[in-house]
């Protein structure tokens, strides 16, 4: 089955904003969910990171958006900041600069700045739960338009604990709206929310062997807790890292490697939820542009981070669960391009990497650290 854009009967200009921004196909899930949202139904979609899931609602709510009206018709919901960032990146985008007006809103940026730009009008707005919440409760977002709404990475937004605000923003909203939800996993706690807000869900799922993404080669080194930076610097210095992003644990342990990695010329920064919003921006945005090769970041920090040259990801912690390992590897990989995840375990987590093999259903190669030799060479 080949499915083009064309066959979804999209308005001209949307379909030539998919075309130019290099979208060939449609992927698996933006396949069944696009006609779903066009006709107007609640849809629950869950596939994993990585396989189109921003264009698989957006495109939808793009084609319907009435740009004559200039009032906020569609919200959507995610986890973090930089996701929010990236969603309305994309929207933009796809729905012609200038036409159709995106805007991104989250906590830490100026509010008087936010209420400016909504007053000029927007179309649809992408933000995280509380600053939603709080622009709804001050007046400031209108809801009489919104026919939408959209819970982006609907797992993350429970894990991070914005349940009651992703539940007060649904009870601001007019009661005939249409609601998706998408996640990588789906929790007992997302279907409980699916069976309270949707009516008559439309599930879309897509499966691991259904899609071409993972084009991810997994790879081990075992290495002792004190070895553990040195035993990456070699990584670093015998794999071609385009640009890697480097898992720690605690927001503390991503200070101290990305100081340490600085100190030994590596070009790399920190990302993590104790930093100001300013730099996190900045960090990102080095990262976007190349101006530094890695990021240490939180699972929290790096959630739906989507950077398509993004060529490594090295667990330096083992990620404590299997959904963290799939998220994190799911940072590299994105939309069918070649990417390496490699993870350092040391002797006392090699329990917690066969827990991961198993419950992915994927073996690990095992690699041996390269020597100073090989590195030389
Ligand atoms: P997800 O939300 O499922 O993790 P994203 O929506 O972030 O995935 O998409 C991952 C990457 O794939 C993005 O860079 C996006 O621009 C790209 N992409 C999405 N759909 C297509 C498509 N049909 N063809 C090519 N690239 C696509
Ligand atoms: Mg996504």
């Amino acid at each position: 089955m080949t499915k083009s854009f064309d066959e979804f009967g999209l308005q001209p200009d949307i379909l030539k904003g998919i075309y130019d921004i290099g979208f060939e196909e449609p992927s698996p899930i933006q396949i069944e969910c696009i006609p779903a949202v066009l006709r107007g139904e609640d849809v629950i979609g869950q596939a994993q990171t990585g396989t189109g899931k921003t264009a698989a609602f957006g495109i939808p709510i793009l084609d319907r958006i009435q740009t004559q009206v200039n009032q906020v018709q569609s919200i959507i919901l995610t986890p973090t900041r930089e996701l929010a960032i990236q969603v309305s990146e994309e929207l933009r985008r796809i729905g012609r600069p200038g036409r159709i007006k995106t805007l991104p809103i989250y906590g830490g940026q100026s509010i008087g700045r936010q209420v400016k730009a909504l007053e000029q009008g927007v179309h649809v707005v992408i933000g995280t739960p509380g600053r939603l919440l709080d622009h709804l409760r001050r007046g400031t977002l209108k809801v009489d338009a919104i026919e939408v709404i959209v819970l982006d990475e609907a797992d993350e937004m429970l894990d991070m604990g914005f349940i009651e605000d992703i539940e007060s923003v649904l009870r601001f909203v007019p009661t005939d709206r249409q609601l998706l939800l998408f996640s990588a996993t789906m929790p007992p706690a997302i279907r409980q929310l699916a069976n309270k807000y949707m009516r008559k869900p439309r599930y879309i799922t897509i499966n691991r062997g259904d899609v071409s993404v993972p084009m991810i080669k997994q790879v081990y080194y075992r290495v002792l807790e004190n070895h553990k930076i040195d035993a990456l610097c070699r990584i670093l210095d015998s794999e071609e890292v385009n640009l890697g992003i480097v898992f720690c644990r605690t927001k503390k342990g991503v200070d101290e490697l990305a100081e340490a990695l600085q100190a030994r010329g590596y070009l790399s920064g920190g990302l993590h939820g104790d930093l100001q919003q300013y730099q996190r921006d900045r960090v990102m945005s080095a990262f976007r542009n190349s101006e530094i090769e890695l990021l240490v970041a939180t699972d929290v920090a790096a959630r739906g981070i989507d950077v398509g040259s993004v060529t490594h990801v090295i667990n330096f912690d083992i990620p404590q669960d299997v959904e963290s390992y799939v998220h994190r590897i799911g940072r590299t990989g994105r939309a069918g391009r070649a990417g390496v995840a490699l993870t350092l375990v040391t002797p006392r987590e090699m329990k917690q990497l066969r827990t991961i093999e198993e419950e992915t259903g994927n073996r690990l190669k095992s690699k041996e650290l390269p020597t100073l030799e090989e590195i030389a060479t």
